[in-house]
């Protein structure tokens, strides 16, 4: 009876352990499969502008650098893949840095409204380029101050005030605004622009990852942007979501603590 006993024990215990052991492989697994399809991404995103520029480099050392028109349009062409090269190895570097967390936050107080305010200024050219109307909610007027890293920050401003512009619709607008929720502040950013598909949302903010891949791609971006953004946030113990609606727009909504001075 006491073997029996024993017997069923252990028996029981291999048994938790199998399963300890198969979820661990499965999730080994899993992390795998990411590495992997993390390593294609990068390399298919670095494959064309490589290839591009080398097709410019050679035909400028193949007798294209005798004529002025080639030269000179050879050599923009094969800079500005070079700048697209250094863009996505610097987001690539931007991402890597935060996933091991060895990005070092520089707290401080600011005033975000003047900083959305910097950020749309900074970018009204190419607003005006496609008629967007860039402006701010009227919501209260007051000076919301937060304790966060202005920087960063000020690039998360960039990128998702960027898109309301890229995936905005011609003529559109964007609008930015501030709410209070008592300990943070809520800034949102709607545009009226394409909208995103409900099934779309849930892996808007993976690296890489883009809802139309033709079209975005065409449009210049490298699909990291919104990765960065949420590791931004987070990096601030903050969230930041998403709402859409296909052919009526997008709101990226994050908060921040406010200065508590
Ligand atoms: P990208 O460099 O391609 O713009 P992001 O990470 O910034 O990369 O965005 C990922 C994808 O999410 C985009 O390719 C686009 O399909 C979609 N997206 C982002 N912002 C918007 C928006 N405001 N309206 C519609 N689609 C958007």
């Amino acid at each position: 009876d006491m073997r029996n006993h024993i017997i069923d024990r252990v028996e029981k215990e291999v048994t938790e352990w199998a399963k300890d052991w198969t979820q661990e492989i499965r999730y080994l697994k899993k992390m795998e499969q990411y590495r992997r399809e993390f390593i294609d991404n990068v390399s298919h995103e670095l494959k064309t502008p490589i290839f591009n520029m080398q097709g410019y480099l050679y035909t400028l050392a193949d007798g294209g650098l005798e004529d002025e028109m080639i030269r000179d349009k050879y050599l923009q062409r094969a800079i500005d893949n070079v700048e697209r090269i250094a863009e996505i190895v610097q987001e690539l570097n931007q991402i890597s840095k935060f996933e091991s967390s060895a990005v070092e936050l520089e707290m401080q107080p600011f005033d975000i409204q003047e900083l959305a305010q910097e950020v749309v200024e900074s970018m009204e050219i190419s607003a005006e380029k496609k008629q967007i109307d860039l402006r701010f909610k009227d919501t209260a007027k007051k000076p919301y101050i937060v304790q966060a890293d202005r920087e960063m920050i000020r690039q998360v401003l960039v990128n998702l005030v960027s898109n309301s512009i890229k995936y905005g619709r011609p003529k559109g607008h964007t609008l930015i605004g501030f709410y209070d929720l008592d300990q943070n502040v809520l800034i949102e950013i709607s545009d009226t622009g394409k909208g995103i598909a409900q099934e779309h949302l849930p892996r808007l903010f993976e690296r890489f990852y883009r809802v139309d891949k033709g079209r975005s791609r065409h449009e210049g971006g490298t699909g990291l942007g919104l990765s960065i953004v949420k590791h931004i946030v987070e990096a601030h113990q903050q969230t930041i979501n998403v709402r859409s609606r296909l052919g009526v727009g997008s709101t990226f909504g994050f908060t921040l603590a406010k200065y508590k001075g």
